[in-house]
């Protein structure tokens, strides 16, 4: 079965709600205006239940089956957030606001999950009831952690849940998924070295944190080569480097180092954990200076259950074909926060094509409205087959 005819009649209105919100981007908690308006289309809707403010400004709508013989339910998620980019697209919807963008393409997640929302409270034609969950501060905020930490899962009775992004570079009308950790853990690091400053010409007075701080970012990247199992994955990189003193004279007396470490294995992400600490802390002794080291815990890795992996792929296959669905994908080593929510419950995250565009978190990358009746139909077929009306 291909796309919903209801949902490609819909594109057009779907894409107008989408580029209303690229015209309107807000940044991490900061979605007052996309929050409400999604809550006022889920009322417009008929939803049964539209509530707001859970994990800050996330909003979350209920719609009910025409029956409802098993208290099922399942959540469909998206986000909501925009990034501080510069938009470049020169689109006549381009943002109004000069330095944040629509540039992960979170608008057409809103868009195509509204797009859906709207059908099933037209048609309800399943069992149970349908949670659909609109996220905050994906970008780094972790909006997927506060939502579920206001009882986004418990609140609702949801038994399962899905996600989806989209993915440039995948052709318009296919889907990628794979099950099993699927996007990294995401930890980042300071580091604050220092040492004796003094002058330039005079190295043996002083104690040289740029030595040291070099000294620690070559050593750092034998956690990944020396430590680490050769076919695990681990990622170590070191991304800032800010010296006290911007002299051709001077030697600093602090240097401050950041950067990020990526893996999917909790014992690899502890390992990478300690062995940067020790390295760190004791090349700096060694030279005779001190290390400070601040570590950031960030998104846990997203791992697809696998039974919900495999029903995921079966839907995107029914509305797209077999031969444009990829249910082995490659991992990624970057960060979805919806990790916090298949912490606690099953469901699966799915990647739908974006076609031949910029790269997300580019400042010319634009969501492909000819994917909004692929996504929404995903979803709308996703509640029926799961939840078949009596
Ligand atoms: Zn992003
Ligand atoms: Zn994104």
């Amino acid at each position: 079965m291909p796309i919903k005819n209801r949902l490609a009649e819909m594109q057009p209105e779907i894409a107008a709600w989408r580029r209303d919100l690229h015209e309107n981007p807000e940044l991490m908690y900061d979605t007052h205006r996309t929050s409400a308006t999604v809550a006022a289309k889920l009322r417009e809707f008929g939803c049964d239940q539209v509530v707001e403010g859970i994990g800050r400004t996330g909003v979350v709508g209920v719609i009910k089956g025409k029956t409802d013989r098993h208290g099922h339910v399942v959540g469909l998620r998206a986000d909501m957030d925009a990034l501080p980019i510069l938009e470049a697209t020169g689109l006549p919807y381009a943002s109004k606001t000069p330095g944040k963008m629509h540039a992960c393409g979170h608008d057409g997640h809103t868009a195509m999950l509204l797009g859906a929302a709207k059908y099933l409270a037209e048609t309800r034609n399943f069992d149970g009831a349908v949670a659909v969950i609109f996220q905050p501060a994906e970008e780094g905020g972790a909006g997927g952690e506060a939502m579920v930490k206001d009882g986004l899962i418990t609140r609702f009775g949801i038994k399962e849940i899905y996600g989806m992004h989209n993915a440039p570079g995948l052709p318009v009308g296919q889907f990628s998924i794979k099950p099993g950790p699927f996007y990294a853990a995401t930890d980042n690091f300071t580091l604050h070295i220092s040492g004796k400053g003094g002058h330039a010409a005079k190295p043996n007075a002083a104690v040289d944190t740029t030595v040291i701080a070099c000294a620690t970012v070559m050593a750092l990247q034998t956690i990944v080569s020396r430590s680490a199992d050769p076919l695990a994955a681990l990622v170590v990189s070191v991304t800032a480097f800010r010296t006290e003193s911007e002299a051709w004279n001077v030697i600093p007396e602090r240097v401050e180092l950041r950067g990020t470490v990526r893996s999917f294995d909790p014992a690899i992400r502890l390992m990478a954990e300690e062995r940067l600490k020790a390295i760190v802390t004791h090349t700096a002794l060694a030279m005779g200076g001190q290390a400070e080291v601040i570590w950031n815990p960030g998104y846990p890795s997203m791992i697809n259950a696998e039974p919900e992996t495999a029903i995921a792929a079966a839907i995107a296959r029914k509305i797209a074909g077999d031969g444009a669905v990829n249910d082995n994908t490659p991992a990624i080593m970057g960060g979805e926060d919806f990790a916090y929510m298949l912490q606690v419950c099953p469901g699966a995250y799915i990647q739908i094509g974006n076609g031949d565009s910029a790269d997300v978190h580019h400042p010319e990358y634009n969501f492909n409205d000819e994917a909004i009746p692929f996504g929404a139909s995903y979803w709308a077929e996703l509640v029926e087959q799961r939840m078949p009306a009596a």
